[in-house]
């Protein structure tokens, strides 16, 4: 675990850091939390079952099934993978059934990379649009995964669509109030082209 990161990460003005505990132990997720940072990520819903703590917020940020949603409603403060009016669907059911109003961020996909997955960038206006259908769910923002590559002019671009995307849709709907991206080996580029939650793993970690 990285002290001196996570010392430094605290002092970030108006940035909330999600801890990306995927791979990791409870054990390793109870350090963390004890250095001071509560909000943790994982990217596997199994993974998330069984190491989920109510005394921590959690976040799932990664591609997410739809059979899936069933076992994380009432457990999980914020969906950011929301890719699918299908996905969407069934979050509505399942947060209707507790009564309650679910967090999500939509996850565009920003990068060329064809193993990335995320809603077209195209489509996030028309898909918010569609999401208005569903009161169960409130839609904070956006999140994304830019390209992984060392061109990081590539990776400030990707950063800086998303906040002009960001901006205009929070003008309209005013729920709109995160954006998140960046990871460890992007997140101040990220910070710099606007994002207010980064998520960061291997860099806490290890
Ligand atoms: C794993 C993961 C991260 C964290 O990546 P690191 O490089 O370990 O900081 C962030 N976001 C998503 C969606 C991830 O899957």
């Amino acid at each position: 675990m990285n002290h001196e990161l996570i010392e430094s990460l605290k002092t970030l003005k108006d940035v909330q850091v999600v801890a990306v505990s995927k791979k990791r132990t409870k054990e390793q997720i109870e350090e963390v939390a004890k250095a001071g940072l509560r909000v943790f990520g994982e990217n596997r819903v199994q993974e998330f079952i069984d190491k989920y703590d109510p005394a921590y917020t959690w976040h799932i940020i990664g591609h997410l099934q739809t059979n899936k949603v069933k076992y994380i409603i009432g457990k999980v403060d914020l969906i950011e993978s929301l890719d699918s009016l299908k996905l969407a669907k069934e979050i509505e059911k399942y947060a209707a059934r507790q009564d309650l109003i679910q967090d999500v961020l939509v996850q565009i996909k920003i990068s060329n990379d064809p193993m990335k997955t995320g809603l077209p960038y195209e489509e996030a206006e028309e898909f918010l649009k569609s999401l208005q259908a569903y009161p169960h769910i409130r839609v904070r923002g956006f999140m994304c995964v830019a390209t992984h590559t060392d061109d990081m002019n590539l990776v400030a671009e990707e950063f800086e669509n998303m906040h002009t995307l960001y901006k205009s849709m929070k003008t309209i709907y005013p729920t709109i109030d995160t954006l998140s991206m960046g990871m460890s080996h992007d997140y101040k580029i990220a910070i710099e082209h606007g994002a207010n939650m980064v998520r960061i793993g291997t860099a806490i970690f290890e």
